[in-house]
């Protein structure tokens, strides 16, 4: 794996990695207010820089025209938790780079590794200058633990089992989590972190990152254990 330190790190940066439906943007969000520190999704970096390929009219199958548009890539990503607002030129994304066309190609993307160098440069200054103006950053992704800041004081791996996974997710798209419903979302979340998978180890923790199962855990109990991890570290 490419070694990304180089900026250095500003202020307390907590990384926290894990799979799709682990929880790990809202709890990462959770305790961003509640510490009064920055945010980072890593995530809506790659799913803007998809967005961009598509609105440009760019064949995500050609590594190098993809490479070229990531170069050329005009983003602006809030930090501020309770707004992380994303725009890709004058064009607010925000929601945009949510939508299920975006969801089921983002891996094509993020699994060129050029696109990846170019992203988490960006997303390490990004965490500096976040944990430089607010005293410190939750920056959440695949990676973030491993590759983009593995000089982090905290580092977190959120897992759960598939089953939890899926049914946390199906809720959230279909607002239910009955058969039919867990059906239709398992191909976005499994075959996702598998193609995600061959890219980055976000399934096993690497050494001296912290697993934190949530499986059996609701969000404030998740939001909990994560901020007992945070005081640890800080004693
Ligand atoms: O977290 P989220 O589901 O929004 O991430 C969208 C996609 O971005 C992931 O499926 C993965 O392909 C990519 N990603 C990544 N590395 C990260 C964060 C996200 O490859 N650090």
């Amino acid at each position: 794996m490419p070694a990304v330190p180089d900026t250095p790190l500003s202020g307390f940066v907590i990384a926290i990695d894990g799979p799709s439906g682990s929880g790990k943007s809202s709890v990462s969000r959770q305790v961003a207010r509640t510490l009064g520190l920055g945010f980072l999704d890593t995530g809506a970096m790659y799913r803007s820089a998809t967005w961009w390929c598509l609105h440009q009219g760019v064949d995500l199958d050609d590594a190098a025209a993809v490479v070229a548009a990531t170069r050329e890539l005009p983003l602006t990503i809030g930090t501020d938790p309770d707004a992380p607002a994303v725009h890709v030129g004058d064009h607010d994304v925000t929601a945009a780079i949510r939508e299920t066309r975006i969801t089921e190609q983002v891996s094509k993307v993020a699994t060129i590794i050029p696109v990846r160098e170019i992203l988490r440069q960006l997303q390490r200054r990004l965490i500096s200058a976040a944990g430089a103006a607010k005293g410190g950053v939750v920056a959440e992704g695949r990676d973030i633990t491993t590759v983009v800041v593995p000089d982090a004081p905290v580092r977190i791996l959120l897992t759960a089992s598939a089953e939890a996974r899926l049914a946390r997710r199906s809720r959230e798209l279909h607002g239910a989590a009955d058969a039919a419903s867990v059906a239709a979302t398992r191909t976005q979340i499994i075959e996702r972190d598998r193609t995600d998978s061959t890219v980055s180890q976000f399934t096993v923790a690497a050494d001296g990152v912290t697993t934190l199962d949530t499986t059996d855990l609701d969000f404030e109990q998740s939001v909990g254990a994560v901020l007992q991890l945070v005081a640890d570290a800080r004693r």
